[in-house]
């Protein structure tokens, strides 16, 4: 490794002092696409999703990718064609896993907002199953139902109330959050449905945050929610589905999470084996597959801050200017002679706010215009995110597996930014 950089992504190396991702010299991919891109490992994506189902293989599950971490339909795909399902939280998600092949009988779909018109779609497509949060959602929930005349699968998201060590605005199952039923008001709850007539009510659901790199929050409320079941079978209801989200954290920097494996072997120890379980991993899949390449516009000193001035911006990868997020970020050209010229950078975008970076203090060789950096582990949460704030094109996404690659997304021409506008 080159002194004072390192890499967290699995599938970047370097060869030669060029950084390749998978087996693809990246500048010559940036040299086909231009910058800023995004540019995805296959191969990572198929790992990701196959550690999860080897922790899962002893069960009866379902694996639903929760796909707002990216919804590109190449990548559903791959999900697709590795068994997966996925979890939605819009119909907007629905018509994009549809129309990527995604089963409906593999969909789920969770979200305190579900309009009628996305009620209406998601039945009339016959998805798995619906995950409540709210009285008023079921109640109307029953009587679209009722309309087409169908028993609609739900479960009930609970929220636990437990603490996760996450950042407060990803963090879901806490007390407070507006996700989900109160732990405490669970059991009236599933009273209530049980009187729905078209409302098929097996399920329990949680998701208590995201990019949880801790196993004891997932084991506090997998035991709370399982608690439940005993409960509710003395009132005649009897539980099938297990949905036990997403959530589970990458390494960015220096974060040690669990495995899916050894998380789920402490999980199921207290899941009884005669419960389908269903898991919605997002970030854990797609989040190491991606990295986001961005080119050197110009550098500038202020006092004694030096900033590097790239293409990308917070409109491409928000995550930082959101939450403080850390991206590693690396040069995809290094020299023998490095650790000389070393020096720290705040990497900083086009956009006309204070909040546009990409990461701050960063130790890095001193680069030409026109050089290349990598922003890695940037699958999750990037792409997925990005808007065309200040008049910004969203950029290309590129597919990489071994010594292949190809474009999933074109980037966006200006003549797209006002196609919808009427004047
Ligand atoms: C966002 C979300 C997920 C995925 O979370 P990750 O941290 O990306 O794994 C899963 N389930 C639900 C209901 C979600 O809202």
């Amino acid at each position: 490794m080159k002194k004072g950089i390192f890499l967290v992504t699995e599938k970047l190396h370097y060869k030669d002092n060029k950084l390749f991702f998978e087996n693809i010299d990246l500048k010559t991919l940036v040299k086909t696409y231009k910058t800023p891109v995004y540019v995805y490992s296959k191969n990572q994506i198929i790992e990701n999703y196959k550690n999860y189902d080897s922790a899962l293989k002893d069960r009866a599950y379902l694996i639903c990718y929760a796909m707002k971490a990216n919804s590109n339909r190449e990548i559903l795909k791959i999900i697709n064609g590795l068994g997966g399902g996925v979890d939605i939280t819009s119909g907007g998600e629905l018509y994009r896993a549809l129309n990527a092949g995604i089963k409906p009988e593999k969909i789920v779909y969770a979200g305190v907002g579900k309009s009628e018109q996305e009620i209406i779609y998601a039945i009339k497509n016959k998805i798995l199953i619906f995950n409540i949060e709210s009285k008023e959602e079921a109640i109307l929930i029953n009587k679209v139902a009722g309309r087409y005349n169908k028993k609609v699968l739900v479960a009930v998201r609970v929220n636990p109330h437990v603490q996760t060590n996450t950042h407060s605005h990803i963090s879901t199952g806490e007390e407070g959050t507006k996700f989900g039923i109160p732990i405490n008001e669970v059991i009236d709850f599933f009273k209530f449905l049980s009187i729905q007539k078209y409302l098929d009510a097996k399920g329990l659901h949680f998701h208590i945050g995201s990019q949880i790199t801790q196993i004891n929050p997932f084991l506090a409320a997998t035991k709370k929610v399982v608690s439940l079941i005993p409960k509710l079978r003395q009132i005649g209801i009897k539980i099938k589905y297990l949905d036990i989200g997403g959530g589970l954290g990458i390494k960015y920097k220096t974060e040690e999470p669990p495995t899916p494996v050894k998380l789920m072997k402490n999980l199921l120890k207290f899941v009884s084996k005669d419960l389908i379980i269903i898991c919605e991993p997002g970030r854990y899949i797609i989040g190491n597959s991606g990295i986001l390449v961005t080119k050197v516009l110009y550098h500038k000193t202020v006092g004694n801050k030096n900033f590097l001035i790239v293409d990308a911006s917070m409109t491409d990868l928000i995550r930082p200017a959101f939450y403080g997020a850390y991206h590693n970020i690396v040069p995809i050209q290094v020299t023998d002679c490095f650790g000389e010229n070393m020096d720290y950078y705040d990497i900083v975008g086009p956009v006309c706010e204070t909040s546009d970076f990409l990461g701050k203090k960063r130790l890095l060789p001193n680069l030409e215009n026109g050089d290349y950096l990598v922003v890695e582990c940037a699958g999750a949460y990037g792409f997925s995110m990005s808007s065309n704030y200040n008049s910004r094109p969203k950029s290309a996404e590129i597919m990489v597996s071994e010594n292949k690659f190809y474009k999933i997304r074109d980037r966006e021409k200006y003549s797209d930014l006002v196609r919808k506008e009427i004047c």
